[in-house]
């Protein structure tokens, strides 16, 4: 298939397109790089140069998405361009509002004036479109009511609610798209091949800080909330392989048919907490750091963790790394490696 993916230059969008060149299909990337990196893009031009395309450039760029998508002949999109912090949301949401939904909403308009419509689109939602699930919800399915606590959680529940209205448009013109809304928790590690890894700046994420804090980069990490209504006090997450999900992404776009529309989780179905993540990270990496507590951060959700019974049992997707310490592995032997990310940097 002819693939455009967007963020392609991010930590995720980046473990996709290396999986779809693997696989034989084209890649055109859109990156602004303006949390993304250029390295991985040149690392992917140099070992699949036929079929390729970085192009750097925003998601609201209608003529520009609009003339790549026609010369490139797409028939497929990933949109993982988004901002992705939560916390960031909450002191910045119109921010977040303009480039996670006004920015898409412009690329999907470019989209639909295409020469050739495309016919299918996978999109990047979050498990933070449900917010605060209730207890008996938890693992949570989704049939779960869609509450965000973040301006973060609401881009997504937005864009999702969007791309439906976008399905029931191109099947009522006979012209019907396949849409696949998946809703990630949260997602961790390194690609095997140790090429691509997770470099966010600012980094805000858990296991990426606390591996910082083993590699003596950070003097300490803080614990956002230590007084939840869990077991140990902290939030619950559960955190998935960057390559499962990624797998996730190749099964919804080889099985999902035109006119469906379908939302799934992805997670591995198990809740660790902050702390369970800080001894995990303090046990692979045979390290001992500062640990502070510190005041909730706001907008976290308590718990999350995912029912995935319905990828499973209907793309036959499931997670390949389930052991929390396996997959902090992955990402500490990249950021070991790379200890200051990506050499894009100054
Ligand atoms: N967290 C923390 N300290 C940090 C970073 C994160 O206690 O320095 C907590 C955060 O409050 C949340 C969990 O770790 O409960 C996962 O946060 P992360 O930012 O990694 O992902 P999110 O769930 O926000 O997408």
């Amino acid at each position: 298939m002819r693939v455009l993916v967007t963020g392609a230059a991010g930590y995720i969008g980046s473990h996709a397109s290396k999986r779809l060149l693997h696989d034989g299909h084209h890649v055109l990337a859109l990156d602004d790089l303006s949390r993304g990196h250029q390295t991985p893009m040149d690392l992917l031009k140099q070992s699949h140069p036929d079929r390729f395309t970085f192009a750097h450039g925003r998601l609201g760029d209608r003529v520009k998405v609009k003339s790549l998508v026609d010369d490139l002949k797409i028939d497929t999109v990933m949109h993982f361009g988004a901002l992705a912090y939560v916390g960031e949301s909450v002191d910045r949401p119109l921010r977040y509002y303009q480039n996670n939904v006004a920015g898409a909403i412009a690329m999907l308009e470019a989209l639909d004036c295409a020469e050739s419509p495309i016919q299918r689109f996978i999109f990047s939602s979050s498990c933070a479109t449900y917010g605060d699930p209730p207890d008996d919800l938890i693992p949570v399915p989704e049939t779960c009511p869609q509450s965000p606590t973040s301006p973060y959680g609401r881009t997504k529940l937005h864009l999702e609610q969007i791309l439906m209205d976008y399905a029931d448009h191109r099947r009522a013109k006979g012209s019907p798209i396949a849409l696949t809304m998946l809703r990630y928790f949260n997602v961790a590690g390194a690609d095997s091949s140790g090429i691509l890894g997770e470099d966010h700046d600012p980094e805000t994420h858990l296991i990426p800080i606390a591996i910082q804090c083993a590699l003596g980069q950070r003097d300490h990490i803080s614990i956002f909330g230590t007084d939840y209504p869990t077991p140990d006090g902290t939030n619950i997450r559960d955190y998935v392989h960057v390559d499962d999900l990624v797998d996730a992404h190749l099964r919804a776009m080889e099985r999902i048919e035109p006119g469906r529309t379908e939302a799934f989780n992805i997670g591995i179905g198990k809740g660790a907490s902050v702390r369970e993540v800080i001894e995990a990270v303090k046990r692979v990496s045979g390290s001992d750091f500062n640990v502070q507590e510190a005041p909730r951060r706001p907008g976290d959700a308590i718990a999350l963790f995912a029912d995935p019974s319905k990828i499973q049992s209907e793309l036959g997707w499931s997670a390949q790394h389930t052991d929390l310490d396996e997959i902090v592995r992955s990402a500490y032997d990249w950021m070991k490696a790379h200890p200051k990310g990506y050499d894009d940097k100054n």
